[in-house]
């Protein structure tokens, strides 16, 4: 069974790039009724804060990005950990190394002064004397001296690393017997059945040493897939310096989790020039070979492009909720599907439907300078007056502009005599969407009365 992975760090909140490749795993799997399971990589116990796991669950639950079986937790596999460097240490493929810090630092010096990359120079590699007193031993592994490491990378093609260039016996468990990094991801992806690994291609040169962890403990490798990271448009690396980066700031900013998505599937990755891609579609077409080369640029116009169009296109049901928290319940008002309906043609993000909603649903307490200068005149006020006399019954947007046209007609005016001011005067800025459908939404008592206030307003 096809087996991906999500294995975050948990240092801070769930950053957008995380985003994406725990999307590639999860389509890739659920594409192939594989399994796509979460790690929490919480090794790290000075750094990891149950706050950033958190934020990950909740950014995953905002995504609807479910995952299979428990959450793997690496901080509860200490002793999993320990018995495989046992293992390790019995069949004599990884040893113990009492160096001292002093004596790794000099070695060091030597070495940058020779100009060579500084690296452990296996000195207890074939110890069999007497240890040093007073000093506990890391572990670490027997490398390959010599030769080549080859990545078959499912993006990237193969790699090839040369082993003088890139290993040395490194450490896979400390003096005080926690394991390392490399060492707890390889024993845990093996553990857990993993087949496909979709990470960042940050974590490319971390790979050789990871192939040889699953040589040594005789687990057969998953295949990689590096993924090229997100540049900001600046062609910088993405950061905070862009823009958001947590993955709920999108939320609290009103974009809809589909766009977000939609946005992030797409960067790094094509199908023909498609640009709208539903979770079905993603699942359709997404296959992590296709997965582009190259490093991609975020664009924050694309991703409001695609906000629009998910806003115009969702249920209203679906919206309407969203919509509650951003303080406008749209069930709760007798006209909210045709408010929501006019409004999202216009919208980008959720929270600019909800100013938009709420200057409608709110009579102004104030009025737009510009626009109350420049359509509110002595003449306009006399056109609303006049206009609030024949609003009795309550109509459709279509009855309202039967009777606007009636009443233009019979006054010799023309609608752009009253809309505006009217604009002005029901919304307190000439900015709304179809003035008919305010008409319907308001009905005529609210309209009669904001007329009123607007009129009040001139003395
Ligand atoms: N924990 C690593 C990170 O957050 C990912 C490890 C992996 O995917 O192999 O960058």
């Amino acid at each position: 069974m096809l087996v991906t992975r999500f294995a975050p760090s948990p240092t801070g909140y769930l950053h957008i790039g995380g985003l994406r490749t725990a999307l590639y795993n999860y389509l890739y799997a659920r594409a192939n009724g594989g399994k796509f399971l979460l790690r929490i990589e919480d090794t790290d116990l000075k750094r990891n804060s149950e706050e950033a796991t958190q934020a990950i669950k909740e950014a995953f639950a905002w995504c609807k990005l479910d995952h299979d079986g428990e959450v793997t937790y690496q901080s509860r596999r200490f002793e999993i950990y320990k018995e495989y460097v046992a293992k390790l240490l019995a069949e004599g493929k990884a040893y113990k190394c009492y160096m001292s810090k002093e004596e790794l630092d000099e070695l060091r010096k030597e070495q940058e002064a020779r100009k060579e990359r500084p690296k452990y120079d296996n000195r207890y590699r074939d110890f069999t004397g007497t240890p040093p007193a007073g000093i506990e031993p890391v572990i670490r592994i027997k490398a390959p001296l010599s030769g080549e490491i080859l990545i078959k990378d499912g993006i990237k093609g193969e790699v090839k690393f040369k082993v003088e260039d890139i290993l040395d016996d490194f450490i896979i468990a400390r003096s005080d017997g926690t394991p390392t990094y490399n060492f707890t991801v390889v024993v845990d992806d093996a553990l857990m059945g993993v087949t496909h690994v979709i990470r960042g291609d940050d974590h490319l040169s971390n790979t050789p040493k990871q192939i040889v962890l699953y040589d040594a403990l005789g687990f057969k490798q998953p295949e990689f897939f590096h993924v090229a990271m997100i540049n900001g448009e600046d062609g910088k690396k993405l950061s905070k310096r862009h823009g958001a980066t947590d993955v709920m700031e999108y939320k609290h900013m009103g974009y809809l989790p589909e766009a977000l998505l939609n946005f992030l599937v797409r960067l790094g990755w094509s199908h023909g020039d498609d640009e709208i891609f539903s979770i079905e579609d993603m699942l359709k077409y997404f296959d992590p070979h296709d997965i582009n080369k190259s490093s991609s640029t975020y664009n924050a116009q694309k991703l409001d492009w695609l906000n629009a169009h998910y806003i115009k296109t969702l249920p209203y049901e679906r919206l309407a909720d969203e919509m509650r928290e951003f303080g406008v319940d749209f069930r709760a008002l007798p006209k909210g599907e045709l408010l929501l309906n006019s409004l999202r043609e216009r919208s980008k993000t959720l929270i600019e439907m909800s100013q938009s909603a709420k200057a409608i649903i709110d009579a102004p307490t104030a009025y737009d300078e510009k626009a109350y200068a420049k359509f509110i005149t002595p003449a306009s006020l006399e056109i609303l007056a006049k206009f609030a006399e024949i609003l009795t019954l309550n109509l459709d947007a279509a009855g309202y502009e039967k009777i606007t046209n009636e009443f233009l007609e019979q006054n010799g005016l023309k609608l752009k005599d009253l809309a505006q001011a009217l604009r002005v005067a029901l919304t307190g800025s000439s900015v709304s969407p179809s003035i008919f459908e305010v008409l319907e939404v308001l009905g005529s008592k609210e309209i009669k009365q904001r007329i009123k206030n607007i009129l009040k307003e001139r003395k």
